[in-house]
Protein backbone atom coordinates (compact mmCIF):
# COMPACT_ATOMS: atom_id res chain seq x y z
CA UNK A 1 0.00 0.00 0.00
CA UNK A 2 1.63 3.33 -1.00
CA UNK A 3 0.62 6.37 0.97
CA UNK A 4 0.86 10.17 -0.11
CA UNK A 5 -0.71 12.84 2.67
CA UNK A 6 -0.55 16.46 1.56
CA UNK A 7 -1.26 17.69 4.77
CA UNK A 8 -2.78 21.32 6.48
CA UNK A 9 -4.18 22.96 2.75
CA UNK A 10 -7.04 24.26 1.73
CA UNK A 11 -9.06 21.49 0.14
CA UNK A 12 -10.65 22.76 -2.73
CA UNK A 13 -12.93 20.31 -4.71
CA UNK A 14 -15.39 21.50 -7.23
CA UNK A 15 -17.21 18.43 -7.98
CA UNK A 16 -18.46 18.34 -4.19
CA UNK A 17 -18.85 22.39 -4.09
CA UNK A 18 -16.24 21.80 -1.33
CA UNK A 19 -14.02 24.65 0.14
CA UNK A 20 -12.33 23.47 3.38
CA UNK A 21 -9.29 23.40 6.04
CA UNK A 22 -8.33 19.52 5.54
CA UNK A 23 -5.47 16.81 4.83
CA UNK A 24 -5.59 14.90 1.76
CA UNK A 25 -4.79 11.28 1.97
CA UNK A 26 -4.04 9.20 -0.98
CA UNK A 27 -3.78 5.50 -1.12
CA UNK A 28 -3.04 3.19 -4.09
CA UNK A 29 -3.68 5.94 -6.58
CA UNK A 30 -6.60 6.87 -5.44
CA UNK A 31 -8.15 9.25 -2.68
CA UNK A 32 -8.86 7.99 0.46
CA UNK A 33 -11.96 7.60 2.37
CA UNK A 34 -12.63 10.87 4.51
CA UNK A 35 -11.81 8.73 8.02
CA UNK A 36 -8.56 7.19 6.39
CA UNK A 37 -5.33 8.09 8.03
CA UNK A 38 -1.96 5.75 8.21
CA UNK A 39 0.71 5.91 11.00
CA UNK A 40 3.39 6.87 8.84
CA UNK A 41 2.68 8.04 5.33
CA UNK A 42 5.43 7.16 2.53
CA UNK A 43 5.41 10.52 1.17
CA UNK A 44 4.46 13.95 2.95
CA UNK A 45 3.79 17.42 1.01
CA UNK A 46 3.20 19.82 3.32
CA UNK A 47 0.73 21.98 1.86
CA UNK A 48 -0.05 24.79 4.44
CA UNK A 49 -1.05 28.25 3.10
CA UNK A 50 -2.11 26.24 -0.53
CA UNK A 51 -4.98 25.63 -2.31
CA UNK A 52 -4.71 21.81 -3.03
CA UNK A 53 -6.86 21.21 -5.85
CA UNK A 54 -8.12 18.34 -8.67
CA UNK A 55 -4.83 18.37 -11.29
CA UNK A 56 -5.83 20.65 -14.17
CA UNK A 57 -7.59 19.49 -17.74
CA UNK A 58 -5.93 21.19 -20.60
CA UNK A 59 -8.73 20.41 -23.48
CA UNK A 60 -6.14 22.39 -26.27
CA UNK A 61 -2.73 21.87 -26.72
CA UNK A 62 -0.36 21.55 -29.63
CA UNK A 63 2.26 18.99 -29.47
CA UNK A 64 3.76 19.88 -32.16
CA UNK A 65 4.58 16.04 -32.62
CA UNK A 66 4.97 14.63 -35.42
CA UNK A 67 6.62 17.29 -37.24
CA UNK A 68 7.95 20.42 -35.45
CA UNK A 69 9.69 18.43 -32.91
CA UNK A 70 12.25 21.28 -32.59
CA UNK A 71 9.32 23.62 -31.18
CA UNK A 72 8.28 20.99 -28.92
CA UNK A 73 7.95 17.37 -28.52
CA UNK A 74 5.65 14.93 -26.77
CA UNK A 75 8.03 14.22 -23.73
CA UNK A 76 8.59 18.12 -23.69
CA UNK A 77 4.88 19.20 -23.83
CA UNK A 78 4.02 16.64 -21.03
CA UNK A 79 6.93 17.43 -18.77
CA UNK A 80 5.62 21.46 -19.63
CA UNK A 81 2.00 20.08 -18.43
CA UNK A 82 3.19 19.01 -14.93
CA UNK A 83 4.68 21.84 -14.06
CA UNK A 84 2.02 23.94 -14.51
CA UNK A 85 -0.26 21.43 -12.58
CA UNK A 86 -1.91 19.48 -15.45
CA UNK A 87 -2.89 15.94 -15.24
CA UNK A 88 -4.72 15.47 -18.45
CA UNK A 89 -4.04 17.20 -21.59
CA UNK A 90 -6.05 17.18 -25.35
CA UNK A 91 -3.43 17.61 -28.18
CA UNK A 92 -4.73 18.75 -31.40
CA UNK A 93 -4.54 17.32 -34.61
CA UNK A 94 -2.67 20.44 -36.77
CA UNK A 95 0.24 17.68 -36.49
CA UNK A 96 2.20 17.40 -39.63
CA UNK A 97 1.37 14.85 -40.87
CA UNK A 98 -2.12 15.91 -39.93
CA UNK A 99 -3.60 13.25 -37.10
CA UNK A 100 -6.82 12.82 -39.73
CA UNK A 101 -5.79 8.71 -39.67
CA UNK A 102 -5.84 6.27 -37.64
CA UNK A 103 -1.78 5.59 -37.32
CA UNK A 104 -1.08 8.98 -36.60
CA UNK A 105 -3.37 9.26 -33.53
CA UNK A 106 -2.24 6.45 -32.06
CA UNK A 107 1.50 6.66 -32.95
CA UNK A 108 1.12 9.70 -30.59
CA UNK A 109 -1.02 8.14 -27.96
CA UNK A 110 1.75 5.28 -27.55
CA UNK A 111 4.49 7.96 -27.44
CA UNK A 112 2.05 10.19 -24.57
CA UNK A 113 1.84 6.78 -22.70
CA UNK A 114 5.09 5.70 -22.43
CA UNK A 115 5.91 9.03 -21.13
CA UNK A 116 4.09 8.11 -17.58
CA UNK A 117 3.22 12.09 -17.28
CA UNK A 118 -0.28 13.41 -17.62
CA UNK A 119 -2.85 11.40 -19.55
CA UNK A 120 -2.76 12.56 -23.14
CA UNK A 121 -5.59 12.54 -25.13
CA UNK A 122 -6.55 13.38 -28.90
CA UNK A 123 -8.84 15.55 -30.74
CA UNK A 124 -9.11 14.05 -34.33
CA UNK A 125 -8.93 16.31 -37.70
CA UNK A 126 -12.47 16.75 -38.73
CA UNK A 127 -11.13 16.77 -42.49
CA UNK A 128 -8.21 15.26 -44.75
CA UNK A 129 -5.32 16.96 -44.44
CA UNK A 130 -7.45 19.79 -42.65
CA UNK A 131 -7.97 20.85 -46.15
CA UNK A 132 -11.53 21.38 -45.80
CA UNK A 133 -12.75 19.58 -48.39
CA UNK A 134 -13.90 16.07 -47.24
CA UNK A 135 -14.31 14.57 -44.16
CA UNK A 136 -11.75 12.57 -42.28
CA UNK A 137 -12.30 8.88 -41.65
CA UNK A 138 -14.30 10.15 -38.29
CA UNK A 139 -14.88 6.47 -37.66
CA UNK A 140 -11.82 5.17 -37.77
CA UNK A 141 -10.07 7.94 -35.99
CA UNK A 142 -12.78 7.35 -33.38
CA UNK A 143 -11.85 3.68 -32.88
CA UNK A 144 -8.53 4.89 -32.59
CA UNK A 145 -8.97 6.78 -29.60
CA UNK A 146 -10.03 10.48 -30.34
CA UNK A 147 -12.41 12.03 -27.96
CA UNK A 148 -13.44 14.77 -30.47
CA UNK A 149 -12.52 16.34 -34.07
CA UNK A 150 -11.26 19.71 -34.98
CA UNK A 151 -9.46 21.13 -37.66
CA UNK A 152 -7.81 23.81 -35.02
CA UNK A 153 -5.93 26.25 -36.94
CA UNK A 154 -8.47 27.32 -39.29
CA UNK A 155 -12.40 26.81 -38.97
CA UNK A 156 -14.70 24.50 -41.27
CA UNK A 157 -15.89 26.60 -43.68
CA UNK A 158 -17.90 25.09 -45.74
CA UNK A 159 -22.08 24.98 -43.84
CA UNK A 160 -22.75 21.92 -45.61
CA UNK A 161 -19.96 19.98 -44.58
CA UNK A 162 -19.39 21.00 -40.87
CA UNK A 163 -23.26 20.02 -40.64
CA UNK A 164 -22.47 16.88 -42.14
CA UNK A 165 -19.34 16.54 -39.41
CA UNK A 166 -21.46 17.34 -36.56
CA UNK A 167 -23.73 14.73 -37.76
CA UNK A 168 -21.66 12.09 -37.98
CA UNK A 169 -19.29 13.00 -34.68
CA UNK A 170 -22.89 13.24 -32.77
CA UNK A 171 -23.60 9.00 -34.06
CA UNK A 172 -20.13 8.26 -32.39
CA UNK A 173 -21.21 10.19 -28.99
CA UNK A 174 -18.43 12.60 -29.66
CA UNK A 175 -18.14 16.56 -30.44
CA UNK A 176 -16.90 18.69 -33.10
CA UNK A 177 -15.05 21.36 -31.08
CA UNK A 178 -14.28 24.87 -33.66
CA UNK A 179 -12.02 26.76 -34.27
CA UNK A 180 -14.36 29.91 -35.12
CA UNK A 181 -12.95 31.99 -37.88
CA UNK A 182 -14.09 33.11 -41.28
CA UNK A 183 -11.03 32.68 -43.85
CA UNK A 184 -12.86 35.39 -45.81
CA UNK A 185 -13.08 37.76 -43.33
CA UNK A 186 -9.94 37.45 -41.29
CA UNK A 187 -7.85 37.20 -44.64
CA UNK A 188 -4.95 38.66 -44.12
CA UNK A 189 -4.92 40.34 -40.35
CA UNK A 190 -2.56 39.41 -38.08
CA UNK A 191 -3.81 41.91 -34.91
CA UNK A 192 -7.28 42.95 -33.97
CA UNK A 193 -8.36 45.66 -36.11
CA UNK A 194 -8.69 48.99 -34.58
CA UNK A 195 -5.96 52.06 -33.13
CA UNK A 196 -3.55 49.60 -32.17
CA UNK A 197 -3.06 47.91 -35.13
CA UNK A 198 -3.07 50.94 -37.00
CA UNK A 199 -0.40 52.31 -34.82
CA UNK A 200 1.61 49.40 -35.33
CA UNK A 201 0.56 49.43 -39.16
CA UNK A 202 -0.19 45.75 -39.02
CA UNK A 203 -2.71 44.33 -40.68
CA UNK A 204 -6.13 44.05 -38.92
CA UNK A 205 -8.91 41.28 -38.33
CA UNK A 206 -12.60 41.60 -37.85
CA UNK A 207 -14.16 40.55 -34.57
CA UNK A 208 -16.33 39.41 -36.96
CA UNK A 209 -13.94 36.76 -38.31
CA UNK A 210 -14.67 35.16 -35.00
CA UNK A 211 -18.48 35.30 -33.74
CA UNK A 212 -20.04 35.07 -37.64
CA UNK A 213 -18.51 31.50 -37.24
CA UNK A 214 -19.64 31.38 -33.47
CA UNK A 215 -22.99 31.83 -34.56
CA UNK A 216 -23.31 29.51 -37.28
CA UNK A 217 -22.20 26.61 -35.16
CA UNK A 218 -24.80 27.23 -32.24
CA UNK A 219 -27.48 27.29 -35.24
CA UNK A 220 -26.58 23.89 -36.45
CA UNK A 221 -26.51 22.60 -33.22
CA UNK A 222 -30.03 23.94 -32.30
CA UNK A 223 -31.05 22.65 -35.97
CA UNK A 224 -29.32 19.09 -35.48
CA UNK A 225 -30.04 18.86 -31.61
CA UNK A 226 -26.67 18.14 -31.00
CA UNK A 227 -23.99 20.19 -28.98
CA UNK A 228 -20.38 21.87 -29.97
CA UNK A 229 -17.25 22.83 -28.17
CA UNK A 230 -15.91 26.49 -29.75
CA UNK A 231 -12.18 26.81 -28.85
CA UNK A 232 -10.24 29.93 -27.68
CA UNK A 233 -13.33 32.38 -27.72
CA UNK A 234 -11.93 36.27 -27.65
CA UNK A 235 -14.75 38.43 -28.62
CA UNK A 236 -17.39 40.38 -26.90
CA UNK A 237 -19.48 39.45 -29.88
CA UNK A 238 -19.01 35.79 -29.66
CA UNK A 239 -20.13 35.85 -25.88
CA UNK A 240 -23.02 38.28 -26.88
CA UNK A 241 -23.95 35.04 -29.00
CA UNK A 242 -23.34 32.59 -26.33
CA UNK A 243 -25.78 34.31 -23.88
CA UNK A 244 -28.47 34.29 -26.21
CA UNK A 245 -28.30 30.72 -26.89
CA UNK A 246 -27.90 29.67 -23.32
CA UNK A 247 -30.99 31.71 -23.08
CA UNK A 248 -32.51 29.60 -25.62
CA UNK A 249 -31.24 26.25 -24.71
CA UNK A 250 -28.56 25.60 -27.42
CA UNK A 251 -26.64 22.92 -26.41
CA UNK A 252 -22.36 24.08 -26.59
CA UNK A 253 -19.64 24.36 -24.00
CA UNK A 254 -17.06 27.00 -24.88
CA UNK A 255 -13.25 28.07 -23.85
CA UNK A 256 -10.95 31.23 -23.30
CA UNK A 257 -7.03 31.14 -22.93
CA UNK A 258 -5.47 32.60 -19.88
CA UNK A 259 -3.83 35.31 -22.53
CA UNK A 260 -7.19 36.46 -23.66
CA UNK A 261 -8.37 37.37 -20.10
CA UNK A 262 -5.03 39.07 -19.17
CA UNK A 263 -4.28 41.14 -22.52
CA UNK A 264 -4.78 43.14 -25.35
CA UNK A 265 -4.87 44.29 -28.66
CA UNK A 266 -1.93 47.15 -26.81
CA UNK A 267 0.14 44.57 -25.50
CA UNK A 268 0.54 42.85 -29.31
CA UNK A 269 1.25 46.44 -30.68
CA UNK A 270 4.02 46.66 -28.24
CA UNK A 271 4.86 43.41 -27.99
CA UNK A 272 6.26 41.84 -30.58
CA UNK A 273 5.62 38.53 -32.40
CA UNK A 274 5.25 36.21 -28.80
CA UNK A 275 2.05 38.23 -28.47
CA UNK A 276 0.82 36.79 -31.78
CA UNK A 277 -2.05 34.21 -31.62
CA UNK A 278 -4.84 33.12 -33.23
CA UNK A 279 -7.11 34.79 -32.83
CA UNK A 280 -5.47 37.75 -32.08
CA UNK A 281 -5.88 39.48 -28.69
CA UNK A 282 -8.92 41.83 -28.73
CA UNK A 283 -9.54 45.56 -27.01
CA UNK A 284 -9.96 46.00 -23.24
CA UNK A 285 -13.68 45.40 -23.43
CA UNK A 286 -13.89 42.10 -25.15
CA UNK A 287 -10.87 41.30 -22.22
CA UNK A 288 -13.72 42.45 -19.77
CA UNK A 289 -16.42 40.59 -21.51
CA UNK A 290 -14.52 37.44 -21.53
CA UNK A 291 -13.88 37.49 -17.40
CA UNK A 292 -17.50 37.90 -17.11
CA UNK A 293 -18.89 34.98 -18.84
CA UNK A 294 -16.20 32.73 -17.62
CA UNK A 295 -17.40 34.86 -13.93
CA UNK A 296 -21.00 33.72 -15.15
CA UNK A 297 -20.40 30.21 -16.51
CA UNK A 298 -21.18 31.07 -19.93
CA UNK A 299 -17.76 29.95 -20.41
CA UNK A 300 -17.38 27.19 -18.49
CA UNK A 301 -13.17 26.58 -20.00
CA UNK A 302 -10.10 27.75 -19.30
CA UNK A 303 -7.97 25.94 -21.73
CA UNK A 304 -4.65 27.39 -23.05
CA UNK A 305 -3.84 26.54 -26.57
CA UNK A 306 -0.61 26.02 -25.63
CA UNK A 307 1.47 26.60 -29.04
CA UNK A 308 5.24 26.44 -28.75
CA UNK A 309 7.19 27.87 -31.71
CA UNK A 310 10.62 27.70 -32.49
CA UNK A 311 12.62 31.25 -31.63
CA UNK A 312 13.59 31.30 -35.48
CA UNK A 313 9.87 30.96 -36.48
CA UNK A 314 9.04 34.11 -34.11
CA UNK A 315 11.92 36.28 -35.06
CA UNK A 316 10.42 36.48 -38.48
CA UNK A 317 8.67 39.65 -37.44
CA UNK A 318 4.82 40.03 -36.33
CA UNK A 319 3.77 40.02 -39.56
CA UNK A 320 5.36 36.98 -40.90
CA UNK A 321 5.86 34.86 -37.85
CA UNK A 322 3.42 31.75 -36.75
CA UNK A 323 0.78 32.29 -34.64
CA UNK A 324 0.82 30.93 -30.64
CA UNK A 325 2.07 31.34 -27.43
CA UNK A 326 2.97 28.38 -24.71
CA UNK A 327 0.88 28.51 -21.66
CA UNK A 328 0.73 25.50 -19.73
CA UNK A 329 3.55 26.49 -17.19
CA UNK A 330 2.03 30.10 -16.95
CA UNK A 331 -1.83 29.06 -16.76
CA UNK A 332 -2.88 28.80 -13.52
CA UNK A 333 -0.61 31.83 -12.06
CA UNK A 334 -2.08 33.85 -15.30
CA UNK A 335 -5.69 33.17 -14.40
CA UNK A 336 -4.79 33.65 -10.24
CA UNK A 337 -3.36 36.96 -10.79
CA UNK A 338 -5.69 38.91 -13.81
CA UNK A 339 -8.78 37.00 -12.81
CA UNK A 340 -9.21 35.18 -9.31
CA UNK A 341 -7.53 38.58 -7.49
CA UNK A 342 -9.57 40.73 -10.04
CA UNK A 343 -12.67 39.52 -8.26
CA UNK A 344 -14.28 37.28 -11.52
CA UNK A 345 -13.65 33.90 -9.84
CA UNK A 346 -13.60 32.00 -6.38
CA UNK A 347 -10.65 29.41 -6.11
CA UNK A 348 -13.62 26.78 -6.27
CA UNK A 349 -14.99 28.13 -9.53
CA UNK A 350 -11.25 28.78 -10.66
CA UNK A 351 -10.60 24.97 -9.68
CA UNK A 352 -14.27 24.18 -11.81
CA UNK A 353 -12.96 25.84 -15.19
CA UNK A 354 -9.88 24.36 -15.23
CA UNK A 355 -10.38 20.71 -14.13
CA UNK A 356 -14.42 19.78 -13.86
CA UNK A 357 -15.61 21.42 -17.07
CA UNK A 358 -12.76 20.80 -19.18
CA UNK A 359 -13.01 17.09 -18.56
CA UNK A 360 -16.77 16.66 -18.40
CA UNK A 361 -16.82 18.75 -21.71
CA UNK A 362 -14.70 15.70 -23.50
CA UNK A 363 -16.39 12.77 -20.70
CA UNK A 364 -12.49 12.51 -18.85
CA UNK A 365 -11.83 11.36 -15.76
CA UNK A 366 -11.19 14.03 -13.64
CA UNK A 367 -11.98 17.26 -12.32
CA UNK A 368 -13.07 15.59 -8.46
CA UNK A 369 -11.56 14.85 -5.34
CA UNK A 370 -13.86 12.81 -4.13
CA UNK A 371 -12.45 9.39 -2.19
CA UNK A 372 -12.18 6.71 -4.44
CA UNK A 373 -11.41 9.26 -7.21
CA UNK A 374 -8.16 8.66 -8.98
CA UNK A 375 -6.00 10.63 -7.38
CA UNK A 376 -4.51 14.00 -10.00
CA UNK A 377 -4.09 16.95 -7.54
CA UNK A 378 -2.60 20.18 -8.09
CA UNK A 379 -1.32 22.09 -5.23
CA UNK A 380 -1.12 26.24 -5.60
CA UNK A 381 0.84 28.31 -3.55
CA UNK A 382 -1.18 31.73 -3.50
CA UNK A 383 1.72 33.55 -2.12
CA UNK A 384 4.56 32.54 -4.39
CA UNK A 385 4.96 35.57 -6.60
CA UNK A 386 7.52 34.92 -9.81
CA UNK A 387 8.43 36.48 -12.90
CA UNK A 388 8.70 33.81 -15.85
CA UNK A 389 11.68 33.28 -17.53
CA UNK A 390 10.85 31.12 -20.85
CA UNK A 391 14.35 29.85 -20.78
CA UNK A 392 13.72 27.93 -17.19
CA UNK A 393 10.68 26.55 -18.95
CA UNK A 394 10.36 22.53 -19.53
CA UNK A 395 8.73 23.48 -22.73
CA UNK A 396 10.65 24.01 -25.61
CA UNK A 397 8.84 27.23 -26.57
CA UNK A 398 9.85 30.41 -25.42
CA UNK A 399 7.23 32.23 -27.21
CA UNK A 400 5.58 33.64 -23.81
CA UNK A 401 3.85 36.87 -23.52
CA UNK A 402 4.17 36.72 -20.23
CA UNK A 403 7.76 36.73 -19.93
CA UNK A 404 9.25 38.83 -17.65
CA UNK A 405 5.82 40.04 -16.02
CA UNK A 406 4.92 39.85 -12.35
CA UNK A 407 2.70 37.04 -11.41
CA UNK A 408 1.10 36.08 -8.02
CA UNK A 409 1.02 32.37 -7.40
CA UNK A 410 2.44 28.79 -8.44
CA UNK A 411 1.91 25.57 -9.00
CA UNK A 412 4.15 24.13 -6.17
CA UNK A 413 3.23 19.89 -6.18
CA UNK A 414 1.36 17.95 -9.39
CA UNK A 415 0.03 14.10 -8.32
CA UNK A 416 -0.91 12.04 -11.17
CA UNK A 417 -2.78 8.74 -9.96
CA UNK A 418 -1.39 9.39 -6.46
CA UNK A 419 2.23 9.77 -7.90
CA UNK A 420 3.94 12.62 -7.27
CA UNK A 421 5.58 14.01 -10.70
CA UNK A 422 5.99 17.55 -10.58
CA UNK A 423 8.08 19.58 -7.26
CA UNK A 424 9.21 22.16 -7.11
CA UNK A 425 12.50 23.12 -6.15
CA UNK A 426 11.52 24.92 -3.04
CA UNK A 427 9.48 22.06 -1.65
ZN1 LIG B 1 -7.15 27.48 -32.94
Amino acid sequence: MATLLIRNGRLIDPSRNLDVQRDLWIRDGKVAPDDFAAERPDDVFDAAGMLVMPGFVDVHVHLREPGNEQAETVETGCAAALAGGFTTLVCMPNTIPAMDNPDVVRRVLDKAAAVRGPRVYALGAVTVGRQGKRLAPMELLAEAGVVGFTDDGSGVQDEALARAAMQRAAALGLRIAEHCEVARLSEGGVIRRGPAAERACLPGLPPEAESDMVARDLRLARELKTSVHLQHLSTMQSVAHLRAAKARGIRFTAEVTPHHLALTDEDAADGGPDFKMNPPLGFEGDRKALCEALRDNIIEIIATDHAPHTPAAKALGFKNAPSGVIGMETAASVIWTHVAQRGFLSPLQMAARMSLAPAAAFKLEGGTLKPGARADVAVFNPDLSWTPKPEEFRSRGRNCPFKGRLLHGRVVCTVVAGEVKYRDALH
